[in-house]
């Protein structure tokens, strides 16, 4: 995934639940990955029919989070992030590529047949969304083992299970983005926290900082008004779609979704301002 990934357990079963998570974690790079030529994405994406049930429901609820976030989440978003290529040899693409690749995006592109999916030009990148999936299968396989007190993190994505072992919450920090502290502590307990944050992923030309994060309307880097916007809720897959969505959307309109959609979040300004949502 690209990502570190650091489980914690407690229990007799400990031992059987990180192997059944390390051998879930390989399992679902195999089928959500856009780069690995084995993956079930890339048969997709390469208009091959070799994908499973478990794919395309994924695929059916980040269509939803599009639909829900007015497309602040896209998962088409592929053509253009290739020729960002932020995985390694990051580049500025010239205006007319960007302009291209966006005429193959756009969520509201793809639908759902009783054959699976049809994407119509477009390409999907559930980099935005799969770590939050990851999440809810670390979840069902500590239900699964029994397991009654569990951490996982899986890059900006952490989901916890039961309560620490003393029975206090586990506290869940959020990072500082312009330092190498923390900003935030969360005290939670059977729950996901997702961070999306410019400062994750990105290089810095002639002093400006490109970041990972697109704008689905631009194709370039979302010129967002927070540095980091984090989502708290008993879905991974929800909390990891809407964190990005939050960044894309920007103060304002986060503040906005989050109270319509009783949505928990913590939205880092750039102006150093910490607001703490928690929706009913
Ligand atoms: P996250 O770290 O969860 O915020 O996801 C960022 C990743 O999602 C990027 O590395 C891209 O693969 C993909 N991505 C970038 N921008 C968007 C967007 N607006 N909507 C959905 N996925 C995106
Ligand atoms: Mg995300």
């Amino acid at each position: 995934m690209d990502t570190y990934i650091q489980i914690t357990a407690y229990g007799k079963n400990a031992d059987k639940f990180l192997l059944a998570v390390n051998e879930e974690t390989v399992r679902l790079e195999g089928i959500f990955s856009a780069h690995k030529q084995e993956s079930e994405l890339f048969a997709l994406n390469s208009r091959k029919d070799a994908y499973s049930e478990e794919l395309v429901s994924l695929v059916s609820e980040a269509i939803a989070l599009s639909e829900l976030t007015e497309g602040a989440f896209d998962p088409t978003l592929l053509p253009v992030s290739n020729l960002w290529n932020f995985g390694g040899g990051a580049r500025i693409p010239s205006e007319e590529e960007i302009s291209d690749a966006l005429k193959h995006c756009g969520y509201e592109k793809i639908s759902l047949t009783h054959n699976g999916i049809d994407l119509g030009k477009t390409e999907l990148d559930l980099g935005g969304i799969a770590k939050g999936y990851a999440a809810d299968r670390f979840i069902f396989l500590a239900k699964e083992n029994s397991i009654e007190s569990a951490m996982g993190s899986f890059g900006g994505m952490v989901a916890v299970v039961g309560s620490k072992p003393n029975g206090d919450p586990w506290k869940i920090a959020i990072r500082d983005p312009k330092g190498n502290g923390f900003a935030a502590i969360l005290n939670v307990s059977d729950l996901c926290i997702s961070t999306s944050g410019a400062y994750e992923r990105y290089f810095t030309f002639e002093g400006k900082v490109y970041h990972h994060i697109l704008d689905p309307k631009t194709g370039y880097p979302a010129e967002s008004d927070l540095l980091s916007a984090t989502v708290i809720n008993e879905s991974g897959t929800k909390a990891d779609a809407l964190s990005t969505a939050l960044f894309v959307m920007g103060e304002s309109k986060a503040v906005d979704f989050c109270e319509e959609n009783g949505i928990c979040a913590v939205l880092i300004t750039k102006d150093n301002r910490i607001v703490s949502l928690c929706g009913a």
